[in-house]
């Protein structure tokens, strides 16, 4: 980032791929106890700098803790190493007939779990959703290299939802390791059209009906 800016590269201490959950909480503990600054990176193509790393810190990459784990098409859940790019991720359930139905522009570029922890969202937010409500549990190594991961559920009545502390966290409450989302059938080719309105309001007044009728449209741009 700061050569595309024109500035020096910054390098930092290390960059570290860990290839398994237990590696990560290693390397996490090791920095820790060195008092390192860790800076957690997925697809790199986060916008508002998080992902920026200073001379005195490790990079932890998840580069190496990608590929589709586990499917399950009769739940329709998928779970991911966090490092997994989008559109593999997506490629991979439409091979299946599904898709996880989270299109941020971005999606050649980023990984399953830098979209957690972006509180990502979706071009066709409208119909499926963004990635809170995608997201159905996670795992991930906290600060002191412990393991967190969230019920296995997709909501529980009991407590708080600690899924929601790591959505948007952008990297400063752990590193996120595996990621299982929620699946939805394919569907059939859609239909896109345009419209042309006279006024930027009639327009807008349009989309309001539309939406208040009750129709879900996964994208309208105006
Ligand atoms: C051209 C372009 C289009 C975009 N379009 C969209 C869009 O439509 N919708 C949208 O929401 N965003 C969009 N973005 C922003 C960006 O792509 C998203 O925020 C994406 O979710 C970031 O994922 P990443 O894997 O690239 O994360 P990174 O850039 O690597 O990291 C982003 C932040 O998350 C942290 N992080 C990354 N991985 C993990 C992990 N596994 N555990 C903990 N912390 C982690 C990093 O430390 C950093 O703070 C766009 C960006 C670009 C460049």
């Amino acid at each position: 980032i700061p050569l595309s800016a024109g500035e020096p590269p910054i390098t930092p201490i290390a960059v570290c791929a860990p290839a398994t959950t237990a590696e990560m909480a290693e390397t996490v503990r090791i920095c820790r106890a060195h008092g390192a600054p860790m800076v957690p990176r997925g697809g790199g193509s986060g916008v508002v700098g998080g992902v920026l790393a200073g001379a005195d810190t490790v990079v932890l990459s998840t580069e190496r803790l990608a590929g589709l784990r586990h499917l399950s098409s009769g739940d329709l859940l998928a779970t991911f190493g966090a490092g997994t790019n989008g559109l593999e991720a997506e490629e991979l359930m439409q091979a299946e007939g599904l898709t996880i139905g989270h299109w941020p522009q971005s999606i050649e570029l980023s990984t399953v779990g830098g979209w957690v922890a972006t509180r990502a969202s979706g071009q066709y937010s409208t119909a499926y959703g963004n990635i809170e409500d995608i997201v159905h549990s996670l795992e991930a190594v906290l600060a002191d290299g412990s393991v967190y991961r969230s019920r296995d559920t997709p909501r529980a009545a009991a407590g708080p939802d600690l899924r929601n502390l790591l959505l948007g966290s952008e990297g400063t409450l752990g590193v996120v390791t595996e990621v299982t989302l929620s699946l939805r059938e394919q569907p059939e080719p859609g239909v896109r059209q345009a419209f042309h309105f006279a006024e930027f309001a009639t327009g807008l007044d349009a989309i309001r009906a539309t939406m208040r009728a009750g129709w879900r449209p996964p994208v309208v741009r105006l």
